[in-house]
């Protein structure tokens, strides 16, 4: 059952919100309109957004469930609500990266769009109040964010799930350039928990480098309901209703 009321709200994240579930090893993740950029300093409603990224991500999470990936989705329960095992978040995020982009071109002065000869890891320490600094794999175990042999298993899956997913948005002649994701505990197992979404990736069409994922929003190159109507419509082979 469904039941978003107040009193059931555990949590409040900056896209989504999460809800108890009837039953306790599960929890509802509600998916808003709201996009952020640099920390929560940028916002705005963007409509549809909620629908559409909670859509895609169930979509992706499937699939990479079926590649042999553990997940924390369980099933979409409404337009922008899904059902997910309730994890406890490792606060180490990967970011799995194909082409130089973003943060890794700002901070080594190079320019964007290089491609890289296999895929780069990169972790960070998943933290608001310092801005998600850069950590290493050495560096998360000794502070206690997470377990060699989780570190291990995340290297693991986030590689499956990059091979899965540039596959995937190649037959759509799209690049696959970054990606972020985020990993839980679940009775002692590491599952991938979070979303894979456009909020999340970078997505540059082929031939023409239009950008599908949120730097159209970040870098206010254009309409980011637009955009990810524009994914929607190339992932699923129809427009959203409506
Ligand atoms: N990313 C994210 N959340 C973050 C930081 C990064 O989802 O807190 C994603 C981002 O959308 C991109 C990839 O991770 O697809 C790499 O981001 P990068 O480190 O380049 O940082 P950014 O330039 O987005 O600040």
């Amino acid at each position: 059952m469904l039941d978003l009321t107040p009193d059931r709200l555990v949590y409040e994240g900056k896209a989504k919100q999460v809800y108890r579930a009837d039953n306790a090893d599960e929890i509802v993740i509600h998916y808003k309109d709201d996009a952020t950029a640099f920390n929560g300093v940028k916002k705005a409603q963007i409509a549809d957004k909620g629908v559409i990224n909670c859509k895609l991500s169930a979509f992706f999470m499937e699939r990479m469930g079926a590649a042999g990936v553990p997940t924390a989705f369980l099933r979409q329960i409404g337009p922008r609500d899904q059902l997910c095992r309730k994890v406890e978040i490792i606060p180490v995020e990967l970011v799995v990266r194909n082409v130089v982009a973003g943060s890794l071109a700002k901070r080594l002065g190079q320019p964007e769009g290089a491609k890289l000869a296999r895929p780069l890891l990169e972790h960070f320490y998943k933290s608001d109040e310092l801005n998600d600094p850069q950590i290493n794999e050495e560096g998360a175990v000794l502070m206690g964010y997470a377990k060699a042999w989780e570190l291990a298993a995340m290297r693991e899956y986030s590689l499956i799930v990059n091979e899965q997913l540039q596959a995937f948005w190649g037959g759509l002649g799209v690049d696959l350039v970054d990606f972020k994701l985020e990993f839980g505990r679940f009775h002692g197992q590491v599952v991938l928990a979070d979303e894979i979404t456009p909020d999340g990736s970078r997505l540059w069409e082929r031939g023409t480098g239009r950008k599908l994922d949120k730097d159209v929003f970040r870098r206010d190159l254009g309409d980011l309901s637009d955009t990810y109507r524009e994914v929607y419509r190339r992932v699923f082979g129809e427009s959203l209703p409506g």
